[in-house]
């Protein structure tokens, strides 16, 4: 994390409750029923962050839902821990999918002369988002700014961790959600600092107005959001708290 002093950020932490020598994260991907389709936002890692990540084909057993039945994956960005579970030995894990991504994201995380201008550890990530684009070929879907993507769910373009980084609304009667992408990467840290960000934000500064802009806007609405590194449940409500934000969890319906 960038922009906090290491003893802010473990008292932070200890605040929330966590270890700090092992802070707990989370890798959501949310599928949306609607209309007697499945749609996919983020697909997780898949296999590439290790043991704890990469669940989600298992999920979908555990369901009785076909991954063949997923008929659009609705991607945030063309980060590993959202496009990593894209596909399975080269091939779409969701072989009827659309992948629908936005210009921005595809024309960056494409670009060879942008990857040689990064450190040697960060290419990888470029050759991850081409071999999925590839990977979806003809099926990709590719949009710019406040474009619907499906019925009742429309992309807000929320850029800085990547140029083009979205969230998406979905919208069904007078009920919403808000799935919010990476606005927050450790809800125990920048929901109290959203001016702290992350080495893998493209353009800090611009993440971190982002996020301003749009905790202010949220905060004390009512507005149900989802988010992918938000813990368990994944989904919420943000309120203000003191100089910053707290994120109360939507009571999980366990039947
Ligand atoms: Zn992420």
């Amino acid at each position: 994390m960038i922009g906090i002093e290491a003893e802010d950020f473990l008292s932070l932490v200890e605040a929330a409750h966590q270890d700090p020598a092992n802070v707990r994260g989370a890798v959501n991907a949310y599928m949306v029923e609607s209309g007697g389709e499945t749609w996919m936002i983020d697909s997780g890692t898949g296999p590439i962050f290790g043991p704890t990540l990469g669940h989600m084909p298992e999920v979908f057993a555990t369901l009785g839902t076909d991954l063949g039945s997923v008929s659009k994956l609705i991607v945030t960005h063309l980060h590993g821990d959202h496009i990593g579970g894209a596909t399975m030995d080269g091939k779409p894990i969701f072989p009827n999918a659309e992948m629908i991504v936005t210009e921005a994201d595809r024309a960056f995380w494409t670009n060879d002369e942008i990857k040689a201008q990064f450190p040697e550890q960060f290419r990888g990530m470029f050759d991850l988002a081409k071999a999925t684009l590839a990977a979806y070929g003809d099926k990709l879907r590719v949009i710019e700014g406040e474009a619907d993507v499906a019925p009742g769910v429309t992309a807000r373009p929320m850029p800085g961790h990547t140029v083009g980084h979205t969230g998406y609304m979905l919208e069904s009667g007078s009920d919403s959600l808000l799935v919010w992408g990476d606005i927050i990467h450790v809800p125990a840290v920048q929901l109290a600092r959203p001016e702290v960000t992350i080495m893998f934000d493209t353009d800090k500064e611009q993440a971190a107005a982002t996020r301003a802009d749009l905790m202010t806007a949220l905060a004390g609405t009512g507005q149900r959001i989802a988010g992918m590194h938000m813990l368990f449940p994944g989904v919420g409500y943000l309120d203000t708290l003191g100089d910053g934000y707290h994120f109360v969890p939507e009571p999980w319906a366990y039947l």
